[in-house]
């Protein structure tokens, strides 16, 4: 008893409960990021540029303000409380935000009666986020799930992430990490002490399609995928599956070559291989909040094209899922 108060005040005195971290979401019953029923933190900011991406709102490291052109009347009660003259208007509903004049107020959202400007990124505490956390822990206690920290990419933010990681395990709760393993080793290392599985995006194997498709080459991530398998941290691998971009035959061989050595050299570190095939509605956020999406927007993979691609995971001794 007397230890299990100790642990107690322990856990109410820990610092990195004050410490902040800027987010875009929490969302309660996951079921995609993880096992079991889980609770996953989006964290904002990313240092990749994956021409696919399908979060704009996670992309950078500080709060923004953008219209939600389908909600706008155009009353243009905005433009006249915008202190800095930052709204224009493309059309009469689509309201455009200066963002080098804007100073992220807020007073454009408070005015609006159609919620027509939000705000993407908020503030908080780790506290304020475990809090949330462990308001799930019976559904992850009888479904084996857990917090997972997601973004963006949540080690652009490390300090902040390994708060909440060492504050959710400090409750015992299951910690995942969704990552792209593009960050220094160390900085890697210092979240990974309080990591129970690493969810681990590989997008390409060949070093400058990698840096085509997402802005930096691979060799860290690869080299940090294997300190992790190293490590013995159990992982899932997650690939976006990109048309016209990383589907091919030869680059699916090399991830599962890759992936199965990970595997065999580590004592079955690999849980499994996540498919996430491109989804054609990743477009439709860019078109609500009046920005261009860079990817052209395709039909989606059939269940048939996929086979080929899961053939050659399972071929490697590899079990794999379709979406996660
Ligand atoms: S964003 Fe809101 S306040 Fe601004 S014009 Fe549209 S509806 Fe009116
Ligand atoms: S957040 Fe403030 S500065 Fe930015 S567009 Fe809205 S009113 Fe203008």
């Amino acid at each position: 008893m007397q230890k299990e108060v100790q642990e107690k005040q322990q856990v109410e005195a820990i610092p990195e409960e004050q410490q902040t971290g800027i987010i875009t979401n929490i969302q309660l019953f996951s079921l995609n990021d993880g096992p079991g029923i889980r609770t996953t933190v989006f964290l904002k900011g990313c240092r990749l540029d994956c021409k696919w991406c399908h979060n704009p709102e996670g992309n950078r490291r500080y709060p923004e303000v953008y219209p939600f052109i389908s909600n706008c009347t155009g009353c243009k009660k905005c433009v006249e409380v915008c202190p800095t003259e930052a709204i224009t208007f493309l059309e009469p509903t689509r309201p455009k935000i200066d963002k080098s004049k804007c100073i992220v107020c807020m007073q454009c959202i408070e005015v609006c009666s159609y919620d027509a400007m939000v705000l993407w990124g908020e503030i908080v505490t780790v506290k304020q986020v475990i809090e949330e956390v462990v308001k799930d822990k019976l559904f992850y206690k009888n479904s084996g799930g857990g917090m997972t920290l997601s973004g963006g990419e949540p080690l652009a933010q490390p300090e902040f992430a390994r708060a909440l990681m060492k504050c959710a395990k400090l409750q015992e709760i299951h910690t995942a990490l969704d990552t792209c393993g593009y960050a220094k080793w160390e900085v890697l290392e210092s979240v990974l002490e309080w990591t129970d599985l690493v969810l681990f995006d590989l997008k390409h194997m060949d070093a400058q399609a990698h840096k085509e498709y997402t802005g930096v080459t691979n060799e860290v991530i690869l080299e940090n995928a294997r300190r992790i398998a190293a490590k013995k941290i159990p992982m899932r691998i997650r690939i976006p599956v990109i048309t016209g971009r990383n589907d091919t035959v030869e680059n699916m061989r090399l991830t599962a070559e890759f992936v199965a050595a990970l595997d065999q050299e580590n004592e079955n570190v690999i849980q499994i291989v996540d498919l996430l095939p491109y989804h054609p509605y990743a477009g439709a956020k860019y078109v609500q909040f009046g920005l261009e999406y860079p990817f052209p927007i395709g039909e989606g993979y059939k269940e048939e094209e996929l086979e080929s691609i899961i053939e050659i995971f399972t071929g490697q001794g590899l079990d794999v899922t379709v979406g996660g």
